[in-house]
């Protein structure tokens, strides 16, 4: 028996499963099958308040959309929040669809396109350069169609965030300008008639350590400082990236946002002079909507094979790549997982959960201890709200996307 990471607190209440207060067979007759993913909007508006009663008033939130971009999840959340980031036209898309005003939305992302470049700028939206070379082809662009272009710097930082679980800074990276060259692109940009946004500064994902975060958090504020005093100029907004992340497996913690918004306070508080009149924002993805998820399939066949039983499934790797281990983790470990309508049962045997792919990678849970399900009972798998349907390759083999469904919806009118 391998051991498993924790329910989210508030779906292990009862003994069948619930989303925003629905029956797993209600959501799953209204959405009209499975495997279908259900997201609880009340579990992320809680979020969003955790994050707002944490952090000092200065600090804007803007929603990361790549870690679910499901269309009713993101009109949900645009009231909700200060901004959208997006990493490609069609998030821009998205999140413009979505109903959030352009001047609230950043482009980040390498390889930006002309053409991704030139609907940015027409449209007003920020974009977070990469490189030198896409702010020349952004100029250029802005100088073709007559529009003054919103940019701002990413800058790669000499740091990361010390126990980041993936690494997008410090060293060599395709992502943003080394730190070293970033207040030169800075006097280019304003230089050349550009509207200059500021800085936008990344350093890590899926941190769980409060201290790691807020010691980056610092780094961060400090080197925005001295960019500036550099370049001679100060930011309109340093976006701080952001990191927040949750806990997925055995013996992970929740992050503490309330020492990561106490120590932040003092950062602010003591940042440099060329900072005085900056706005800061911090961007997250998984932390707000990662564990509102559950990706609901049910079983279609239960086998043995050596002795070890099978519970093999109607979904699998090409809806929910993360929980087979495949998407950024090293190692394989197992993502909580229940049986829908026997939450508070004992367990009864030792299984594996594995999808319907022809593949040996398409195993969603590795020997878990669960009270034994038979064929048509549905398996929840949790954490399934981040870089779930969206991140995992939903062609391969062949079968249907995904369903899903958004529950729990707060009155928006
Ligand atoms: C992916 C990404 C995020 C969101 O990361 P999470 O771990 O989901 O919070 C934020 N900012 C940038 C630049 C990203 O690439």
């Amino acid at each position: 028996m391998k051991p498993m990471g924790p329910i989210p607190a508030w779906f292990a209440q009862g003994q069948a499963l619930k989303v925003g207060g629905q029956t797993i067979p209600a959501l799953i007759a209204e959405a009209g099958d499975t495997p279908l993913f259900a997201y609880d909007m009340a579990a992320i508006v809680a979020r969003i308040a955790a994050f707002r009663a944490a952090m000092p008033p200065q600090v804007a939130l803007h929603y990361a959309i790549k870690a679910n971009p499901y269309a009713p999840l993101a009109a949900a959340m645009v009231p909700l929040v200060d901004g959208i980031d997006v990493a490609s036209a069609g998030e821009m898309g998205r999140a413009i669809a979505a109903g959030m005003a352009a001047e609230h939305i950043s482009f980040a992302g390498p390889g930006k396109r002309e053409r991704e470049l030139e609907e940015a700028i027409r449209l007003g939206v920020t974009l977070n350069l990469e490189s030198e070379g896409e702010a020349e082809r952004a100029l250029a662009i802005g100088g073709r169609i007559g529009i003054r272009p919103k940019l701002a710097v990413r800058v790669n930082p000499d740091f990361e965030i010390r126990g980041s679980g993936m690494r997008m800074a410090g060293g060599a990276k395709p992502f943003g300008v080394d730190q070293a060259r970033a207040a030169d692109l800075v006097r280019r940009i304003i230089a050349a008639g550009a509207d200059w946004r500021g800085f936008h500064i990344f350093a890590g994902s899926q941190a769980l350590d409060a201290a790691a975060i807020a010691e980056t958090q610092a780094a961060t504020v400090r080197l925005a400082g001295a960019l500036a005093a550099q370049a001679g100029a100060s930011p309109p907004l340093v976006n701080l990236g952001g990191g927040f992340g949750i806990p997925y497996f055995p013996g992970d913690a929740p992050l503490d946002v309330a020492v990561v918004g106490a120590t932040l306070t003092e950062t602010l508080a003591a940042r440099a002079p060329a900072l005085r009149e900056t706005r800061f924002a911090i961007e997250l993805g998984r932390w707000l909507v990662g564990e509102a998820g559950v990706y609901l399939t049910r079983v279609v066949d239960r086998k043995t094979s050596h002795g070890e039983v099978f519970l093999v499934v109607d979904g699998g790797m090409h809806h929910q790549l993360a929980a087979s281990g495949n998407f950024g983790t090293v190692v394989k470990r197992n993502y909580p997982v229940a049986v829908a309508h026997r939450l508070n049962d004992p367990a009864d045997e030792t299984v594996s959960v594995v999808g319907c792919l022809c593949t040996p990678i398409d195993r969603l849970a590795d020997k878990v201890a669960l009270p034994r399900a038979e064929v048509g009972d549905v398996i929840a798998l949790f954490l399934a709200g981040a870089y779930g349907a969206t991140a995992s390759p939903q062609a391969f083999l062949g079968h249907p996307p995904a369903r899903e469904i958004l529950v729990g919806q707060p009155d928006i009118g």
